[in-house]
């Protein structure tokens, strides 16, 4: 009864399917990008009384110093999810305005505009899983955000730089180019963060939910020129981020943490190299060479070897694309179990 109430557009929509909300039983989790690390923190619970600053000074700082940016084009959000879901709702007219994504990609992008009753025109990516730039040019009536995602979840390949150029000279004064860098940490030379320098229009989606191994916390940053990032503070909530959410933030991306980060990254992209080189070394499995901590890896029967692995408590990620699985990449030991597991099953 109360559905009925709601707006069409929420009655209508399909709501995003996380790992989490699949569920699954088993002692191996490779299906979230979740970080394996489970690092400490210190947590001080005084001054719970009084509402936090919208955007922590300290916190702004710290991460326009590891990003290589000014304070002044950084702006903090819970998750990168939500820096999505204020780039549409601050630059999209529902029922005019559209935005543009690339599939296969992250899912967000579409459910965000859904629900604020934004269209979505939808370029699929080239069969090398880079932009249609012819395409997306002919599409660019009514967009107002573009969105890519590099690295690209779930198909792990970086988009090439040279295209993402190309594209923000396409969409100079017409619309926002947003690059979605949650895995740049994995390959940090790969960002676009300089382009910052020369396109007014180019947002890029951070967070601490991947390299820095903080999915609980849910704190993300988006990257701007000061201008843009103004824009977003007018439709921010006031207090969007939660005290602890601050401390431990400060924590992360002090000089030891940033460091702890970037050891834990080395760890996990060997782990990577580890994954490709024993999954590769399979008859008719295909790997794709990946850049964050994921694979998206090819079986003869996609399908039946994700529910083996379920069956047997080792949670992957089964994907849109044809006989594709999107492989986490955990510790040493679940790698091995994966690894094993999957070598044993095609003997
Ligand atoms: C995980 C992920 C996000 C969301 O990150 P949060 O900060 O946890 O909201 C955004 N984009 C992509 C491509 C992701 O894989």
């Amino acid at each position: 009864m109360v559905m009925k109430l709601a707006r069409k557009q929420v009655q209508a929509l399909t709501p995003y399917l996380s790992a989490r909300r699949i569920g699954g039983s088993g002692d191996v989790w490779l299906n979230a990008n979740e970080s394996p690390f489970d690092n400490e923190y210190q947590l001080n619970f005084s001054r719970l009384n009084r509402y936090t600053s919208c955007q922590p000074e300290d916190m702004i700082k710290a991460y326009a110093a590891y990003a290589g940016v000014s304070a002044g084009q950084v702006l903090t959000t819970r998750g990168a999810d939500e820096g999505i879901e204020l780039l549409i709702r601050a630059f999209c007219e529902p029922g005019d305005d559209a935005i543009l994504f690339c599939p296969p990609t992250y899912g967000m992008y579409a459910i965000s505009a859904e629900t604020i009753g934004v269209e979505r025109k939808i370029v699929p990516l080239k069969p090398d899983w880079q932009l249609d730039l012819t395409a997306i040019g002919q599409n660019l009536n009514d967009v107002k955000v573009v969105f890519v995602c590099s690295p690209n979840n779930p198909t792990g390949n970086l988009v090439s730089k040279e295209d993402i150029i190309t594209l923000l000279e396409m969409t100079r004064d017409k619309a926002v180019v947003v690059i979605d860098e949650a895995y740049i940490d994995f390959c940090p030379e790969a960002s676009v963060v300089d382009l910052l320098a020369e396109f007014e229009h180019l947002a890029i989606l951070r967070t601490l939910s991947k390299a820095f191994a903080l999915a609980g916390l849910r704190c993300g940053f988006t990257l701007a020129n000061a201008a843009l990032i103004e824009v977003l503070q007018k439709v921010i909530a006031p207090y969007p981020v939660p005290l602890p959410v601050e401390e431990i933030a400060r924590q992360a991306l002090s000089e030891s943490g940033l460091a702890r980060m970037k050891f834990q990254v080395l760890d996990l992209n060997a782990n990577r190299a580890y994954l490709q080189a024993g999954l590769g070394m399979i008859p008719g499995v295909k790997i794709y060479e990946g850049w964050g901590n994921f694979m998206l890896v090819e079986f003869p029967d996609g399908d039946a070897l994700f529910k083996a692995t379920w069956d047997n408590g080792i949670i992957l990620r089964n994907s849109p694309i044809e006989n594709c699985v999107r492989i986490s990449v955990g510790n040493r030991e679940e790698c091995e179990k994966t690894l094993t597991f999957i070598r044993n099953y095609y003997q």
